[in-house]
């Protein structure tokens, strides 16, 4: 057996450095070597009992796992991997794991967790590099018992891939022009490759999983009609939450102005940094405000730096310690030269005689009472405004579930806020064989979260097939 590495820290991951990542879209965080991974997977103690899985909302058995790592068996880990997650190379990339395999880590009590995610990806880009998709396992033969999916986002994707290897004729239905939901258009290149996107979704094809795009349900063809006289036998509802949220200040409709899904979908999936060669201009001249403090704030002010903004400022309304961005985004946002407006929030957005944004007026803020998050929330200073000249604004302050599917499906209960009500364990709703699950029904979340929703209806629908 392998002697464990009883080093407090992990084992650094090389990254491209931040002077030449900012004028590049590729992966900024480049992977373990084999000799780093077996460095860093002799760490894990190999509890018996695995508080980690209990932090994995798809139950990855990470401790066996990481133990083939460390006997330099990659095959064998990635094998057990793939048996739980369908998306491993992703989920290895952009899964806040501080807050969930990694914060239940023992080695995390005295020092820095074993760097699971880290793992997790290499064992799934070594055995892609082998010629192996990331999500093999024995494929099922298509049934003859049907079942669609809409959405074809993490969520959707997971619950496919499950039905399909139990047996089902799966097909999923997406809106978009490419599957992959917010993977392929809200997830920068530099965090997230698409070719790997590509590559796990290819895997759950090889499953038997057929996806048709270009179809947005509720519009082209209706839920009842999927259940009617499309055939399917049920319905795992998977549409994400991708309606943004605007403060609703004056200003908002200038050209400049984007939400971040646009501002993001324009760049990822429409290559506007490219523009001419691509047919979607960006208004990155001079300086842009992204207003939010999240990820997706952070995701669209790297993304503004790389496509050719002079400066970009993050407006946030609270302080540093609040800000809800994973460190890691903070840290990469920071070096790369992002300006932090703290305690800011935007008021009004000036434009030019044209109808372009011109400039922000801003308002200080201070810390008052915590209100019903626990936060404290931000109150105005009196007579302290000031304005920030730029040329573009991003906004980055939330997204909710778009009401289509709810309104064009009669009797389908939701939530005042927009959620769709779903059952927490099995994702059902109130119509018989309607599941849904992922942000459709928590509201902004996680991958994995959405993934583990995905995984736990294709049970539940397996289920409710079986007593028809
Ligand atoms: C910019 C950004 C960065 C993020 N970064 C991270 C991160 O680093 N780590 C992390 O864990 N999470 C991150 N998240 C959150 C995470 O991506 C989501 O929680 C997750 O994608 C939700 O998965 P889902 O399948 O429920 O929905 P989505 O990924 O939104 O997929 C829903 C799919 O349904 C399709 N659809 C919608 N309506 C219809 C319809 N009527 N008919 C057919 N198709 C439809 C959409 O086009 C989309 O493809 C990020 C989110 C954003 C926006």
């Amino acid at each position: 057996m392998a002697e464990k590495n009883m080093s407090p820290k992990k084992t650094p991951m090389p990254e491209q450095v931040p002077g030449v990542r900012v004028r590049n879209f590729n992966e900024v965080a480049l992977g373990y070597t084999p000799e780093q991974a077996l460095e860093e997977a002799r760490r894990c103690l190999g509890c018996k009992a695995e508080p980690c899985v209990g932090g994995c909302p798809v139950g990855v058995r990470i401790p066996k796992f990481i133990s083939r790592v460390a006997e330099g068996d990659f095959a064998g880990a990635a094998d057990i991997v793939a048996q739980a997650n369908a998306l491993p190379a992703v989920c290895g990339r952009v899964c806040p794991q501080e807050t969930q395999c990694e914060m239940e880590c023992l080695r995390g009590k005295k020092g820095d967790s074993v760097a699971i995610g880290r793992l997790e990806r290499f064992v799934a880009d070594t055995r892609a590099q082998a010629g192996a998709p990331g999500a093999t396992v024995a494929s099922g033969a298509r049934g003859a018992r049907r079942v669609s999916v809409v959405g074809a986002g993490p969520s959707g994707l997971t619950c496919a891939g499950e039905l399909a290897k139990r047996g089902y004729a799966v097909t999923v239905f997406e809106a978009l022009h490419t599957p992959g939901g917010v993977l392929v258009y809200g997830i920068p290149e530099f965090r997230l490759p698409k070719e790997i996107v590509r590559r796990e979704i290819a895997g759950l094809r090889e499953l038997g999983v057929e996806i048709i795009t270009n179809v947005v349900v509720g519009k082209t063809l209706s839920l009842d009609c999927l259940l009617g006289e499309e055939g399917y036998s049920a319905v795992y509802i998977a549409s994400g939450a991708g309606l943004p949220k605007f403060q609703g200040i004056p200003g908002e409709n200038l050209n400049g102005v984007y939400s971040a899904n646009e501002f993001l979908t324009r760049i990822n999936l429409m290559r506007a940094h490219e523009f001419p060669k691509f047919d979607t201009p960006l208004r990155l001249g001079g300086a842009a405000a992204v207003v939010g403090g999240g990820n997706v704030a952070m995701d669209a002010a790297r993304c503004a730096l790389r496509a050719g903004a002079r400066r970009v400022y993050i407006v946030y309304r609270r302080g540093e310690a609040e800000l809800p961005a994973r460190l890691e985004e903070i840290h990469h946002a920071r070096e790369e030269g992002v300006v932090f407006k703290f305690l800011t929030v935007p008021t009004r957005i000036d434009g030019d005689e044209s109808g372009f944004v011109r400039s922000v007026e801003c308002q200080e803020m201070e810390l008052g009472e915590p209100d019903e998050s626990g936060r404290r929330r931000p109150v105005a200073k009196p007579g302290s405004t000031y304005t920030l000249e730029v040329s573009a604004v991003v906004v980055a302050i939330g997204n909710t579930p778009n009401p289509l599917i709810v309104s064009s499906t009669p009797g389908l209960n939701s939530e005042p806020w927009g959620g769709i009500t779903a059952d927490s364990e099995t994702g059902a709703t109130n119509r018989p064989g309607v599941y849904a699950g992922g942000d459709a029904v928590t509201g902004a979340a996680t991958v994995i979260q959405a993934m583990g929703a995905g995984k736990a209806a294709a049970a539940a629908i397996d289920e409710y097939i079986k007593r028809l």
